[in-house]
């Protein structure tokens, strides 16, 4: 049976010394739980406690704020509030889809950007979206410090993030604030249609310029690797091209470009060599 302490910071102030005081103890972030409850179930712990983040009241870890760099989204904002975003919806259709692809609306009401994250899960849906859109992980210490690092870096390894132990995730900053003329979306593939972790799935962000050249790229892999990946390779072959107008070469070689960032398992869900094969298809067909 699970059994933990429950600590619940209002302020800042508040959390940044419980987080100060805990440093010899055991201890979880929760904010939605819809992750942390079944990691807790799986692997049982003693003295456990959870310092919850749901009572806690700060804009910088609670609010979507736009400007003309891009958009801070805090870590306590859930899916449910994303998708009600209209800004979101129309500058970042990439992180919208895959917004909207997680679990149901019962999870998604709870599911916040932040733990999706810190889960570092190789197929967390609005974590892929951010990779694509280079996004910028906020990171605060327990005495106030801020670093920033790129989401690509944070992640490292399954379920692992470079988080140090006094540290926890405020914000998440997407560098991006044009959304004129851009090709944006996610596309997961699943075992059924709903409530469905992805065996694959891609997000992908172009931004083109008025002859449709691409001159700005992102587009990430999920569910085919230990983390989920940045395409740098592919990103830097279709830069300049104009994507309406892609030949059958370069389309293979774009895919075989992504293809080499996979490195896929075989589970319960899929083969390694389906998961690959669902990959080049999606990356493909993304460009015709
Ligand atoms: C039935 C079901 C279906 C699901 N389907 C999907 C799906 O389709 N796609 C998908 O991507 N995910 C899915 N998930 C996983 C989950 O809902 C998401 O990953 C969700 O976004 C996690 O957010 P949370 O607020 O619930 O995180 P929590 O469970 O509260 O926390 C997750 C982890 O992050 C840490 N954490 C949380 N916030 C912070 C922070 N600010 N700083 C540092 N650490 C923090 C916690 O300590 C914990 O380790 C599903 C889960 C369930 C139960």
């Amino acid at each position: 049976m699970l059994d933990f302490d429950v600590i619940s910071p209002k302020t800042s102030h508040e959390l940044f010394e419980v987080i100060s005081n805990s440093q010899d103890k055991n201890y979880r972030f929760g904010a939605g739980y819809t992750d942390l409850i079944n990691d807790l179930n799986n692997n049982l712990q003693q003295n456990l406690t959870v310092i919850n983040l749901a009572k806690l009241n700060d804009n910088n870890f609670k609010a979507i704020n736009i400007n003309e760099n891009g958009v801070q989204i805090g870590a306590l904002v859930t899916a449910t509030q994303l998708l009600e975003n209209n800004i979101i919806q129309n500058n970042y259709p990439v992180l919208w889809e895959a917004t909207n692809s997680v679990a149901s609306g019962q999870i998604r009401a709870s599911a916040t950007i932040g733990g999706n994250v810190c889960q570092a899960s190789p197929s967390g849906d609005m974590s892929c979206a951010l990779v694509a859109l280079k996004a910028v992980c906020e990171i605060i210490d327990s005495k106030g410090n801020i670093r920033e690092e790129n989401i690509s870096d944070f992640f490292r390894g399954v379920k692992k993030t470079s988080l140090k132990k006094n540290e926890i995730l405020r914000s998440i900053f997407v560098p991006i604030n044009i959304s004129k003329n851009i090709k944006s979306g996610y596309i997961k593939v699943g075992t059924r249609n709903s409530m469905e972790i992805a065996i694959a799935s891609i997000a992908y962000h172009f931004q083109k310029d008025e002859q449709n050249n691409v001159i700005d790229a992102g587009y990430a892999i999920g569910a085919v690797a230990p983390t989920i990946v940045f395409t740098k390779d592919a990103c830097d072959f279709i830069l300049g091209k104009n994507i309406n107008s892609l030949n059958e070469t370069d389309v293979k070689q774009f895919a075989n470009l992504i293809k080499k960032y996979a490195k896929p398992i075989s589970d319960i869900r899929a083969s390694a060599w389906y998961r690959e094969e669902v990959l080049i298809n999606l990356s493909e067909t993304i460009l015709k």
